[in-house]
């Protein structure tokens, strides 16, 4: 069994962000992903809160510095094709929340990813989390699948 604080399963926004925190805190976080990055995602357009998030995680210059294409409105079409009128992030937010971005996810991910890394968590990718690692009927960790290995790891706190 490969002990650990916690246990992080996907390395998608929430996993990452979540595992450089913790691991920033002194936590010694796994965060398992079955996949291995840079890969597609949908869910491209951040919204303006997402910069309280990523200056927490240390990256909003590197998003400001970015190719990603700059957002500063929102605009919806109803299923007739009719038009909203723009929304103006900047006529209802504050500067540091009035513009966002529209990411490549497989790139944006890979970038929180690399933050959770540099901040101590040990990243696991094309590792499946298939089932709970039971113990006297107690669920005391994780069952990984490696399919490159073809190997079952266990996973848990310590
Ligand atoms: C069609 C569509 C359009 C969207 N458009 C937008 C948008 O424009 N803007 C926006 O903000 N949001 C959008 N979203 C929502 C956005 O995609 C999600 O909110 C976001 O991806 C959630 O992040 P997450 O980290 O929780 O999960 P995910 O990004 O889904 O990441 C989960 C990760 O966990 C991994 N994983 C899953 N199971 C296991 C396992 N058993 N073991 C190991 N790894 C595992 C997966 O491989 C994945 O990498 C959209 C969603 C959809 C479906």
């Amino acid at each position: 069994m490969i002990s650990c604080d916690v246990v992080i399963i996907g390395a998608g926004p929430s996993g990452s962000s979540a595992a450089a925190v913790l691991a920033e805190k002194g936590h010694k976080v796994i965060l398992i992903e079955r996949s291995r990055f840079p890969r597609y995602h949908v869910g491209e357009s951040l919204l303006p809160f997402n910069s309280k998030i990523l200056k927490r995680l240390g990256l909003l210059d590197k998003m400001r510095k970015s190719t990603f294409i700059k957002k500063n409105s929102v605009q919806f079409v109803d299923q007739e094709g009719v038009m909203s009128n723009p929304f103006y992030f900047n006529t209802r937010y504050p500067d540091d929340l009035a513009q966002t971005w529209q990411v490549e996810r497989g790139e944006f991910d890979s970038m929180l990813m690399q933050t959770a890394k540099q901040n101590g968590a040990l990243i696991m990718e094309e590792t499946e989390v298939v089932s709970l690692t039971e113990e006297n009927g107690e669920d005391i960790g994780f069952n990984c699948f490696e399919p490159k290995r073809k190997k079952i790891l266990k996973l848990g706190p310590r």
